[in-house]
């Protein structure tokens, strides 16, 4: 049949880590990708600030600092053997990417250029490093083309519009994938050996995010449903500066080029907060901070955010009073013309949406929901594991912000996941051709397509009573409220609660549009409900999480308890409950210290 396809690779999702992939994968393997949305739509191409390595370009630094410094900013919750091989391979990936013909933005001498970033860090002097490798602020969009274009030059075949809606498993082997066709309705059934997921994050769950609406959470809903546990799943990333209200993300590299972090009373408050780096500790922290001013009355007229400020003259007197200077020696001074040069999209975004220019204005700004830390448990190799002694399932791979290696722990660093995905995508689809090499098609069941139908028609028949978008709304807000930056025994509690009335009436929604031919109606119902799957298991692994670390940050339980918790939650789907289980991390040379910055 037409809608029976076989390769020996399928990828779903074409972002940063599924093009890595699909790259190394098709140079073994007969490889597939397919992607819910164009390719070069991904979220990928959203990213600003940079990719993280340590070429020392503009100034000393090495791997063994970038790695440290990830370990730390990780709340000593990420695997270090993973850490440490994601900073090394950083140099030569870069290269790689470079010599691809990715447009990097250079530095005089016509190396690629670095700016400083929240976080990273001269390990000696406790300074910001110049480490984040950048295109402007459009580096993910410059990755994602140069990856494209390699991909279309490998001749790897693109199945563009098609969502997937099921993993087919057979005998604990990963076996291939059941997708939508958009433009057509039509079911499509995808025999593989080897399948990977790189389907990114979730951050749809919360009411002000930065994330795109394709942010939906897929592959997690979709492995999770197939008896694979998600992993680490409390530990979601607010970014400190999203724009007021719409959360779109004003990149850390405004600070990272000398912006700051103002409170009403134009204090720069990060220096209480953080007396050595300032306005370039890791995010959790200066999310932390900003709440707490906020909640101690020193919210901007009075609301619920502060002022970003990269005025020139702003950025000159705070550089001047931090003595900072140049490689040179040459003390650090900008023009509005440099900033314009460094951040053109940032200034454009800020002057179309927000009617401000940060040229001559400071911009409102407040944690938005960002980065799934969590994800499906993989190893370095990117195999998916199933349990807590790291069974691999045979076949099949994630990799990129949907998978946890884990190289984030508690909280992730800027510009180290625009490094995971090349690192470990490309990990992945080596592993996955290799795999596909050396194996046979397992074969599929006649009904393979049954869950899928399943699914669709439960909102094809569904009464109707209720609406996706009323649900969703719900959904946000109490996730926003309760499980956001600062949590609480009771508000987490309400969360699950509320996450358990809202599936109950989600078996209620119904279709007004009952045709075939892009049906959007259909999957944003079918994409609430993996929002849905993945806010449950988010609260419950929160709540049962009886310490603060990196982003999951607890009124109750305000310290980080590492003789109790410095360990991966493990989470699973089993009959409609989630079930918890732990696994240990893996240390190699850094014993957990306390975290100042
Ligand atoms: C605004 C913003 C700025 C950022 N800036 C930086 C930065 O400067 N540096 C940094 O390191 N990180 C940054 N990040 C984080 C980083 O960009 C993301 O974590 C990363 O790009 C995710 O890449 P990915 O390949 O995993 O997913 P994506 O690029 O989102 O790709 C996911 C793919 O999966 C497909 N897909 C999803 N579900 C399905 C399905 N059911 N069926 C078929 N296909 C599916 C989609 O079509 C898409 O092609 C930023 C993130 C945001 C939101």
């Amino acid at each position: 049949m037409s809608n029976q396809h076989q390769y020996e690779v399928v990828i779903v999702g074409g972002g940063g880590a599924g093009l890595m992939a699909a790259l190394y994968a098709s140079r073994g393997a007969k490889t597939a990708v397919l992607s819910k949305l164009y390719p070069t739509r991904s979220h990928t191409g959203a990213a600003q600030g940079g990719i993280g390595a340590a070429l020392g370009n503009q100034e000393e630094d090495n791997t063994g600092w970038h790695t440290f410094d990830t370990v730390k900013g990780s709340d000593y919750l990420g695997d270090q053997d993973a850490i440490e091989f994601m900073c090394q391979e950083a140099i030569p990936v870069v290269y790689e990417l470079e010599h691809m013909g990715l447009p990097f933005s250079r530095a005089a001498d016509g190396r690629i250029a670095q700016r400083r970033f929240g976080g990273h860090t001269n390990n000696d002097t406790k300074q910001p490093v110049l480490r984040s490798c950048y295109a402007a602020d459009r580096t993910g969009h410059m990755i994602l083309q140069t990856l494209y274009q390699q991909c279309i030059k490998n001749e790897v075949t693109f199945y563009d519009e098609f969502q997937v809606l099921d993993l087919l498993v057979v005998n604990g082997s990963s076996a291939g994938v059941v997708a939508v066709e958009l433009a057509t309705g039509e079911l499509h059934t995808f025999h593989a050996k080897s399948v990977i997921f790189a389907t990114g994050g979730h951050g749809r769950v919360w009411e002000v995010t930065s994330n795109a609406y394709a942010y939906t959470g897929d592959g997690v809903a979709i492995t999770l449903r197939k008896g694979i546990p998600a992993e680490d799943m409390e530990f979601f990333q607010f970014h400190p500066t999203g724009i007021f209200k719409l959360g779109i993300l004003i990149t850390e590299g405004v600070r990272g080029e000398g912006g700051v972090l103002l409170n009403n009373d134009g204090e720069r408050f990060m220096e209480r907060y953080a007396p050595t780096v300032k306005d370039l500790a890791s995010r959790d922290v200066v999310s932390r901070s900003m709440y707490l001013e906020v909640r101690d009355g020193r919210g901007i007229n009075g609301k619920n955010y502060m002022n970003l400020d990269v005025r020139p003259e702003t950025v000159n007197k705070y550089a001047e009073s931090d003595g900072r200077v140049l490689p040179d020696g040459t003390p650090y001074r900008v023009t509005g013309d440099d900033i314009l040069e460094k951040l053109p999209d940032i200034i454009d975004f800020c002057r179309t949406y927000l009617g401000v220019d940060p040229l001559e204005q400071m911009m409102p700004v407040q944690p938005t929901a960002h980065y799934a830390m969590g994800g499906i448990p993989t190893n370095m190799a990117g195999e998916v594991l199933v349990d807590d002694k790291n069974t691999v399932m045979p076949g099949l791979y994630a990799a990129g912000e949907v998978a946890c290696v884990s190289v984030h722990g508690a909280n992730r660093l800027g510009t180290n996941s625009l490094l995971d995905l090349v690192v470990f995508g490309k990990q992945a689809g080596l592993r996955a051709a290799e795999f596909a090499q050396g194996s046979d098609f397992v074969s599929l069941p006649g009904d393979a397509e049954s869950y899928t139908h399943q699914q669709i028609d439960q909102f094809m028949n569904g009464s109707g009573k209720e609406e996706t978008a009323d649900l969703a709304k719900e959904m946000k807000s109490i996730m926003m409220e309760h499980v956001g930056v600062f949590r609480t025994e009771e508000g987490m509690t309400q969360a699950r609660e509320k996450i358990a009335e809202l599936k109950e009436r989600f078996k209620d929604v119904g279709l007004e549009d009952k045709g075939k031919v892009f049906n959007t109606e259909m999957l944003d119902a079918w994409e609430l409900g993996c929002l849905l799957d993945v806010a449950e298991v988010t609260a419950v692994s929160a709540v049962a999480r009886k310490e603060s670390r990196g982003a999951h940050a607890r009124e109750d339980f305000p310290k980080r308890d590492d003789d109790n918790w410095m360990k991966h939650t493990l989470a699973w789907m089993r009959d409609g409950k989630v079930d918890l289980g732990y696994k240990p991390v893996s240390v190699t040379k850094f014993e957990p210290q306390e975290r100042v910055y």
